[in-house]
């Protein structure tokens, strides 16, 4: 296993009901470390922009407005097998179907609103930490 980086968003539904740190924690605790971190509103652009590849799923416009809809904290999690780790502790995409003890089993509202957002391999989290970092904001 190699040290990987990886990035994860709280999503607006979290952040309205000021989870930011509850679901900090849960990262932390499994021994990812945050290296980057800011919060920010996402414009219609720029929330298209990062959900490209889902573009022609129907629930894509949908998604966007609901990642414009109140503030996101972006994040670069580093540590060992972080991609994978990351994606084990966010729990699957629909909350129904996430294992107990997972962020998204816990706390999403729905399959949309759904807490968090994980990188899913490693060369894709590159091209999305890039999308919100420099390298000068990432300090390990
Ligand atoms: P994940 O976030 O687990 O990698 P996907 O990449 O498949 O899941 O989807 C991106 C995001 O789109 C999900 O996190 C969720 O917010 C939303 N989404 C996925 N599937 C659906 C769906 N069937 N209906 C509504 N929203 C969805
Ligand atoms: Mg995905």
């Amino acid at each position: 296993m190699a040290i990987e980086r990886t990035l994860s968003i709280i999503k607006p539904d979290a952040t309205r009901r000021n989870l930011t740190g509850a679901i900090n924690q849960r990262f932390e605790s499994a021994g990812l470390r945050i290296v980057a971190q800011k919060r920010l509103r996402l414009t219609r652009e720029r929330a298209e922009a990062f959900y490209e590849v889902h573009k022609e799923r129907p629930f894509y416009g949908d998604l966007c407005a609901f990642m414009t809809s109140g503030p996101v904290v972006v994040q670069v999690f580093e540590g060992e097998d972080a991609v994978a780790k990351n994606r084990e502790i966010m729990g699957a995409t629909n909350p129904a179907e996430a294992a107990d003890g997972t962020i998204r089993k816990d706390f999403a509202e729905s399959i949309e609103a759904n807490s968090v957002h994980g990188s899913d391999s490693a060369e894709n989290a590159k091209t999305e930490i890039a999308f919100f970092f420099s390298d000068g904001e990432i300090v390990g």
